[in-house]
């Protein structure tokens, strides 16, 4: 196949044709697990029957009106947002990077509403992931992300993750908003520490600065309670969701409250495709069966399967020097020897039928569908018991 996609995008020569619950099959009818799950987003697998129902019922509706109208199923996916989190309001968008900029807009504009235009400063952790849109990508902590497109959008800092007194000394009465992913998702499958959010929430209080998490990794049953932070018992002013929220049809959300919503009237933010009704139809189907006890039992009980034969492939093997992470959310470290060599290793997991992901150059990162089942998460472990065997002996 000819390669017409912008080369920002590597080209992977593996083209997947179709999938069914775990399982990937190529163009060749070659079969995969996947534990990648599209990262994070397929969070009921591949063509779940009732997703399909969910989409092809609405297909034959109504598909687009644009946001000059609601919709019954925009509200309907709202106020099940709503219901089952802190928030009292939601704004839709397509993508995790929207949804963020939505609320670090928000933020600015809340600050400006309320205390002046003095205060409007940012600040997020090093090695943080947001987005790839100009201002996501620079609240993001990754430089190497966002210096070829400068000039940056300023009023930007970034103090290092978990650093409780960094985050201390950089607050200020001039800082509108504090940023933090409650597991940093790209660079690593790093849990943030109890300590660090419960201060980020107490320094927020103090400064009058809006304390907002983005959970769009994170978020929709990923770590075995639909949001993350509900593990902490630490709660945002805005909450950003993505990924699995649509159960694999692109939707995003921030979300928030009626306080602080009110900064955002008529007109002052907006989005064409936003919370349209297809998105949203899935949406509510995925949201359901996302929000059961069944399926976040079971994604507790399969992470918890997964940790522990990553921890033994790790011991037998000597690759991973670590295996940390939440629910179905999981990195492994490399161990020295293997040290930035996660690119390669996944490679070798897909020559072996198996589909992983990396979270940075040192980290292999796992997370499949929250329905997968003791089958398929066994055959997905052996596929990478024999591509860790035969990696290392080529290494
Ligand atoms: C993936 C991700 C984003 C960006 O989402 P897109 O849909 O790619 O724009 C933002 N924040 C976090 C934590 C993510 O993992």
């Amino acid at each position: 196949m000819q390669n017409h996609i912008t080369p920002n995008f590597v080209f992977s020569p593996m083209i997947p044709d179709h999938g069914k619950g775990s399982r990937v099959w190529d163009r060749e009818g070659r079969e995969y697990i996947d534990l990648a799950g599209g990262i994070a987003v397929n969070a009921l697998g591949h063509c779940h029957p009732a997703l399909i129902e969910a989409l092809t019922e609405q297909a034959g509706k109504l598909w687009h009106v644009s946001n000059i109208y609601t919709t019954e199923p925009a509200q309907t996916l709202a106020a099940k947002l709503t219901e089952h989190t802190f928030a009292d309001k939601v704004f839709f968008c397509n993508s995790g990077a929207e949804a963020n900029e939505a609320a670090l807009k928000l933020a600015r504009k809340y600050a400006r509403d309320h205390f002046g235009e003095e205060k409007n400063e940012i600040i997020a952790c090093v090695n943080a992931f947001h987005g790839r849109t100009l201002f996501t990508v620079s609240v993001g902590g990754q430089a190497k992300y966002s210096r070829d497109f400068a000039p940056l959008p300023p009023a930007i800092t970034h103090v290092p993750f978990n650093d409780a007194e960094a985050l201390a000394a950089a607050i200020s009465e001039k800082t509108c908003a504090v940023i933090i992913e409650p597991i940093q998702g790209e660079s690593g499958v790093l849990p943030a520490d109890s300590a660090f959010l419960e201060a980020a929430r107490r320094l927020c209080d103090q400064h009058q600065t809006l304390l907002i998490f983005d959970e769009v990794q994170t978020g929709m049953g990923r770590t075995a309670k639909l949001f993350a932070h509900e593990h902490y018992g630490v709660t945002p002013d805005i909450m950003t969701s993505a990924k699995a929220l649509g159960g694999g049809f692109p939707i995003g959300a921030m979300l928030t409250t009626d306080k602080i919503a009110s900064s955002l009237g008529p007109g002052t933010h907006g989005t064409t495709f936003g919370g349209n009704p297809l998105a949203c139809a899935v949406a509510n189907r995925a949201f359901d069966i996302i929000n059961s006890p069944e399926t976040l039992q079971h994604a507790e009980q399969q992470g918890r399967k997964l940790q522990a034969a990553l921890t033994a492939l790790g011991e037998e093997t000597g690759v991973f020097q670590e295996v940390r992470g939440m629910g179905l959310l999981i990195g492994c470290v490399l161990a020295e020897p293997y040290r930035d060599r996660a690119g390669e290793l996944i490679q070798t997991a897909l020559n072996h039928g198996l589909m992983i992901l990396v979270a940075g150059s040192n980290v292999i990162r796992f997370a499949p569908s929250l329905l997968i089942d003791d089958e398929d998460l066994e055959e997905g472990m052996k596929r990478l018991r024999e591509a860790l065997l035969s990696w290392r002996t080529q290494a």
